[in-house]
């Protein structure tokens, strides 16, 4: 049964071929089985029940299309029922009295928890080995990193434990595990899906979204998590679309816009090979190449790297011992209290950002770091403005690499922070963005690992940017591919 896309388990579902139960105990089981690393809560007795709640919605005619499929959720939304760590130390036996808006959404569609899926801490990584809880292993290699900081997620879906899960992206975080790991997904516009109850990393760039197996399955999900919610601030309100309705519309006369600055030295022939010829393949369905330039692109880097952290200080400084989470067990006075809690509760990526954060948004120093960083983002999201005058989408590699070893880069934040120079402009502008398995790195070692194609839209073409991939898998089977043992 774990073989099945999401699309065709619900099709067996509402024919009621399979139940929900059956479905629920083989992912459990399946996730009992598994070495990698990528859950962090189970709960069998939980999902279970959530299973028999979905059968007797099956039965009695009130399903929806999700209803029966299991799903599991990243750590950093908060759930009732199951505890939210955001993979740190400081929220390791914290559970929320609520759930999050996305975790609601799915729940009264009628999907089935099965778990909280490990993430590099507050979602701050590439690499997922930031994580309080260990790394996870890439389903494709296990001595390699599956991406981060939505790792758990993405090695789930390839090592077929979930069919479908959630993510976030605040600077690359679903678009880049989802290409390591061989999987799809997409980053919507900012603001379409609720952050309420997603433990904030920053503000103005976390975005939620699914990851599955196919684009189908991507839309199926959107459906569900796309919606005006009153709790969060920069919630959009928009008319109800079905991101379904057009994904075989066909690509002829499709203009693919390939930045320059996506194609340069950086970029590992391995990964262009595999990215080239997507684009040829789309150009076989009727798309033509149009060469643009985004000229900020490596602004990008230092522009994130200032305001994420700058936003991550002040998200952050809610954890002082008193209102959430670890409280140090000994100390003198109060100030003694918040030093050793946060000493303690935080790992080095999170202490060096919230360091970072509070330089850059210092007395003297905001005007030179943080100011300028805000005009710069300003511009990147120009670049993509004039950019989109001249194509429909952009394409283009996820990550300069196909996953790295496990420990490479670990003792390295620099190189970590190097690796996202394709995704972070697409967040920072707001813009949607979505990663397509396309083929898989050469040579003895990388010949396992698998590539991803970016195809980033303009605001609200979610719609196209599914339809666009949808197209791509019904031509090619990069995305069908299982890896060894899974
Ligand atoms: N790798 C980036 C970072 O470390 C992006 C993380 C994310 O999107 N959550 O901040």
């Amino acid at each position: 049964m774990h073989t099945h896309t999401l699309k065709e388990l619900s099709a067996l579902l509402q024919a009621r071929k399979i139940s929900a139960c059956e479905l629920a105990q083989v992912y459990l089981q399946r996730i009992a089985g598994s070495d990698l690393n990528a859950f962090l809560h189970v709960d069998a007795d939980l999902t279970m029940a959530q299973a028999e709640a979905a059968d007797l919605r099956l039965a009695q005619g009130t399903a929806t299309l999700l209803t029966g499929i299991p799903i599991a959720h990243k750590d950093i939304f908060v759930t009732r029922d199951w505890r939210a760590t955001a993979g740190s130390k400081m929220l390791e036996n914290y559970t929320s009295p609520f759930d999050a808006t996305v975790v609601e959404q799915f729940k009264s569609a009628g999907m089935v928890t099965l778990g909280k899926l490990n993430c590099d801490e507050f979602a701050m990584g590439s690499s997922n080995e930031n994580s309080h809880f260990g790394p996870v292993k890439n389903p494709w290699d296990h001595a390699a990193i599956p991406g981060g900081s939505s790792g758990g997620s993405a090695a789930a879906i390839a090592a077929r434990l979930a069919p479908a899960a959630t993510a976030t992206d605040t600077g690359g975080s679903i678009r880049q595990p989802a290409s390591l790991c061989g999987v799809t997904g997409i980053k919507p516009t900012y603001g379409s899906v609720s952050r309420f109850g997603m433990i904030a990393f920053a503000s103005s760039l976390d975005q939620a979204g699914p990851m599955a197996r196919t684009a189908e399955d991507c839309a199926l999900l959107l459906n569900a998590m796309v919606a005006f919610d009153p709790r969060d601030s920069t919630s959009l309100e928009r008319p109800a679309e079905d991101f379904t309705a057009s994904l075989s519309a066909p690509l002829q006369g499709l203009k693919i816009g390939v930045p320059r600055e996506f194609f340069g030295a950086g970029l590992a022939g391995d990964v262009e090979a595999a990215v080239r010829a997507a684009l040829a393949e789309f150009e076989r369905l009727g798309a033509t190449l149009v060469d643009i330039s985004l000229p900020k692109t490596e602004l990008s880097i230092p522009v994130y790297y200032v305001i994420a952290p700058a936003e991550a200080s002040s998200n952050l400084s809610r954890f002082d011992g008193v209102r959430y989470g670890h409280r140090a067990s000994q100390y003198r006075d109060l100030s003694e209290m918040y030093r050793k809690t946060r000493a303690e509760g935080f790992g080095e990526e999170v202490k060096r950002r919230i360091l970072v954060g509070a330089y850059v948004l210092s007395h003297g120093y905001y005007d030179a770091y943080y100011l300028q960083a805000q005009k710069i983002r300003r511009l990147i999201a120009q670049d993509f403005a004039a950019a989109f005058t001249r194509c429909d989408v952009i394409m283009g590699p996820v990550s300069p690499t196909v996953a790295w070893d496990l420990g490479d880069k670990a003792d390295d934040p620099v190189a970590n922070y190097l690796a996202d120079i394709f995704t972070l402009s697409t967040s920072l502008a707001g813009l949607p963005g979505m990663s397509v398995p396309c083929g898989f790195g050469s040579g003895e070692k990388n010949g396992k690992r698998p590539v991803g194609l970016q195809i980033i839209g303009n605001y609200f073409s979610e719609a196209k940017l599914l339809n666009v991939a949808h197209c791509f898998q019904q031509a090619t089977d990069w995305h069908a591919r299982v890896p060894a043992g899974a």
